[in-house]
This record gives structure tokens, C-alpha cells and sequence, in this order.
């Protein structure tokens, strides 16, 4: 393993760009790239990345164990294509890089169409779609076409070539660290594999981007990390390698599938009750838009390794239309023309939102719990004088008082109350000024540390 360190710089944002727009024009900028498990796709994806945040890269060699799998080999193409015997190509990786199965070996040969068939992948119930497909972890090669382009092969020989190359090499993850007041870390995720596919998942490659952007130019009590790596293996190798920084991991998310224009999606983490799953579901009820927040599963991203039971780390998945929803998924159709910005723009802050959950939660301790303090007298409550005019501020401060015993969170309180985690800081904050209340950063739900 070798490590490079960071060497750019944080670009100020564009004058006068909004938030979406650099999303979008970045999603742009990185369309074309044929990323994959490992490979140039995935560097100079990262290249680019660094021209808005500090990346640091990891490099992990092919062959090289991490927990049950092994890094592959690295995989090179150049090009590929299916040509008739007038050399006209008929499948050609240069018009798009979902047509090669990615990781597929080098091949170049003569074949009949019957041949060639069982190595062809298509859609016959969207005929128009071309699938993408992986052959990460047993070799082999294979074209990608839409059903359509494959009903239309004559029969007779064709010219198949794939410019490929497996040999052994480096997977390259990136990370970007932010400090924070605390030691504890955010670590926030995204998943770089996939080639020329829109939402999934250049739109979290971007959201991450610019979230991380956002969050440089803002004070943090926490520590912030996040990971662009290859999915499944890429998660494993960081795991594997920061074995004993994990406990500094204090609440984690995955971002993937943010760009299309369903409703948010958070998949809690697989303990259900971290604070991560309580801040998410707060800030999501305060959209005020429909959402879901749904219970874990084993299916899904990289959520699954971090939450594996080994590290059952405190991380929950953000998506829009989850993956398995999403009928354009891994398909031609998953274009940019699909992606609007103001919706990239709208789940940054949805994570900006959950992250200020986090980020201004506290454990509170009622000063005086023999009864209700009388709160008229000190400007709390209505009946002296309108200092507190809106029955929601005035419900808060009372759920406040109630459930701050020094077990319970300003987020376990909005949760319970149903009042808006707005209301309930702004009243915490009130009661001590009054001197009725003292609060601390939340320590009691330290993360679990296993392995
Ligand atoms: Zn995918």
C-alpha cells in the first residue's frame, strides 16, 4: 500500500454558480470516464475531484487480502467492438462504455453469430436499453447491446475485439478529511465503480463533492471523512486498513442515487436506533416532502460492509429512488439528461440538514425537576407579556423541561414531541439562558467497536 498525499487545495465556489449548477457540471465533467473497480477511470475521476477538495489517495495492491476477498487485478481498456466483415463496427465501446462488460479479458478472434451470442447481454423487456453488467470477480468478456441492435445481427462472422488488459496492479480509493473540535468522526461514503450511468451514481460522487465543499468553509464540532472508493471491495480495503480508528467513528452515511427526483429515501443503519437514524428521520420529517425512512436490510451499497456485524458501525444509506426502485437503473436510460440540479442541490442540503442535526444535538439536564419551574416570571411562557408567542415554542420549552432527565437528546426530544428540531433547540437554548437547563454534547451512545 502506498499513500499519496493531498496536494491541491479547496477551490472557492464559482462566483455567482449555485450549488446544483457545479453538481451538475461536475457530473458532467465525469460522464464519459469508464470507471470501474480499479483502473485510470477511477483516477481520473479522482483527478478532477481534486479540483474541488483535498483528496488523498490509497493505493492497495492487486492480490492483497482484505477480510474474505482479494484486490483483483487491474483492469485497462482502450477499446472494443463487434465488426462485420466489412469492418463496420456494429457494438463499439467508443460510442459508449456500457457496451463492454466491465472487467472483461482481452480478446480478439473471428466468430460465428451463434458463437457469439452466449457473450452478448440485452434487455428484451425494454428492448431499447442497454444493460450494464460486471465480470469483476470471474473472468471472462462480454458486449452489452440493446435488444433491438441484437435482433438486427445477421448471421454469418464477425471481428471481436476487446483492448483490454488484467494484470496485476493497485485499487485506488480517496479520502478527504476535515477536522473538527472533536477527534469523533462523520464518515460520509460514496461508491466510484460505476462508468457512464447518471444517477447511479455520478449524483452522489457530486452530492459528496459539494457537501464536502460546504462543509470545509463551516465551523465543525465533529471530525468529517469521507470515502470515495469502489463499491464492496473499496469499503473493505478502508475497513481493513483503519481497523483501529473505527471507534472515532460516531455516526456514518452512504450517498448514492441523489440526483432523480424521488422522494428521499434513508435506510437506517443496521442498529436501527443510532443517532444518525434519529437525526435523519427528524430532518427528513421537516422537509415537509414526502420521504421514507425504512428499516436495514443486507441489500443495498456499501452500507452493507460498514454494517456488517463485525463493525456494526453507526451508518445509515441516503438514496433517492432506492437502486432496485429506479426502472432506469443500470441501463442506458440512467443519463444526465435525467438529472436536473436544483435536485442535486436539494439533497446536499438534505445531508447539510441531517449533519446540523448532529452536529448542534445535546443531552440536557433539567435543573429543576421538582415540578414545573414557573416559566411566566422569566419570559417563558405567554401570560408574561407574549415573550414567547407561538404554542410550539411554548409546547417545546415544557417538552424540553420533561424529557430532559440527562438520558435524552435534543433529537430524541423532537422525535418524541413530534415538534420540529428547530423549535426544540431554539427552547433548550432559552431555558439556559434562564438557568433551568444544562446541556453537553451527546456521549452516552459511544459507537461500538468490535473487531
Ligand atoms: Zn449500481
Amino acid at each position: 500500500m502506498s499513500t499519496a498525499a493531498a496536494t491541491a487545495e479547496a477551490s472557492p465556489p464559482e462566483a455567482g454558480a449555485q450549488l446544483g449548477d457545479r453538481a451538475f457540471e461536475l457530473m458532467q465533467r465525469l460522464f464519459g470516464l469508464c470507471r470501474s473497480l480499479t483502473g485510470p477511470g477511477v483516477r481520473a475521476t479522482f483527478d478532477i475531484l481534486r479540483e474541488y477538495v483535498p483528496l488523498r489517495y490509497t493505493e492497495v495492491a492487486s492480490g492483497t487480502r482484505v477480510f474474505d476477498w482479494t484486490v483483483p487485478d487491474e483492469w485497462t481498456i482502450r477499446d472494443a467492438y463487434i465488426a462485420r466483415a466489412d469492418g463496420r463496427r456494429v457494438v463499439d465501446f467508443q460510442r459508449s462504455n456500457l457496451h463492454v462488460v466491465s472487467y472483461s479479458e482481452p480478446v480478439h478472434t473471428r466468430l460465428t453469430l451463434e458463437e457469439l451470442l452466449p457473450h452478448l447481454h440485452s434487455l428484451p423487456d425494454r428492448p431499447d436499453l442497454v444493460p450494464y453488467r460486471t465480470s469483476y470477480y470471474d473472468r471472462g468478456w462480454g458486449f452489452c447491446l440493446s435488444h433491438r441492435a441484437l435482433l438486427q445481427l445477421e448471421p454469418g462472422e464477425y471481428e471481436v475485439v476487446i483492448d483490454s488488459r488484467l494484470a496485476p496492479g493497485h485499487l485506488c480509493y480517496a479520502e478527504l478529511e476535515l477536522e473538527g473540535e472533536s477527534d469523533d468522526e462523520i464518515l460520509i461514503s460514496t461508491y466510484v465503480c460505476h462508468p457512464s450511468l447518471a444517477n447511479d451514481n455520478l449524483s452522489g460522487i457530486a452530492v459528496a463533492t459539494l457537501l464536502a465543499g460546504q462543509l470545509a468553509r463551516q465551523p465543525r464540532r465533529y471530525s468529517y471523512r469521507f470515502l470515495f472508493a469502489p463499491g464492496t471491495i473499496g469499503p473493505l480495503a478502508w475497513l481493513d486498513r483503519n481497523r483501529d480508528r473505527l471507534a472515532q467513528i460516531r455516526h456514518g452515511l452512504t450517498i448514492s442515487c441523489v440526483g432523480d427526483d424521488g422522494p428521499f429515501t434513508y435506510k437506517r443503519s443496521r442498529r436501527g436506533d443510532a443517532d444518525i437514524d434519529r437525526a435523519a428521520a427528524v430532518a427528513l420529517r421537516e422537509l415537509g416532502a414526502e420521504h421514507r425512512v425504512v428499516e436495514f436490510e443486507p441489500w443495498g451499497g456499501d452500507e452493507r460492509q460498514f454494517c456488517s456485524p463485525g463493525f456494526d458501525l453507526p451508518l445509515g444509506a441516503l438514496t433517492r429512488t432506492a437502486h432496485a426502485a429506479d426502472p432506469a437503473n443500470h441501463t442506458s436510460a440512467d443519463t444526465l439528461q435525467r438529472i436536473e440540479p436544483a435536485v442535486l442541490e436539494a439533497s446536499v442540503d438534505v445531508c447539510l440538514s441531517i449533519l446540523e442535526v448532529l452536529e448542534t444535538d445535546r443531552t440536557c439536564v433539567n435543573l429543576s425537576p421538582l415540578g414545573e419551574p414557573q416559566l411566566g416570571r422569566r419570559g417563558l411562557y405567554r401570560p408574561a407579556g407574549g415573550a414567547v408567542s407561538r404554542p410550539e415554542q411554548e409546547s417545546a420549552v415544557l417538552w424540553v423541561l420533561n424529557l430532559s432527565d440527562g438520558s435524552r437528546t435534543l433529537t430524541d426530544i423532537a422525535t418524541r414531541s413530534g415538534l420540529a428540531y428547530g423549535a426544540v433547540r431554539q427552547a433548550a437554548a432559552r431555558l439556559e439562558q434562564a438557568g433551568l437547563l444544562s446541556s453537553s454534547p451527546p456521549s452516552e451512545r459511544r459507537a461500538r467497536h468490535r473487531c
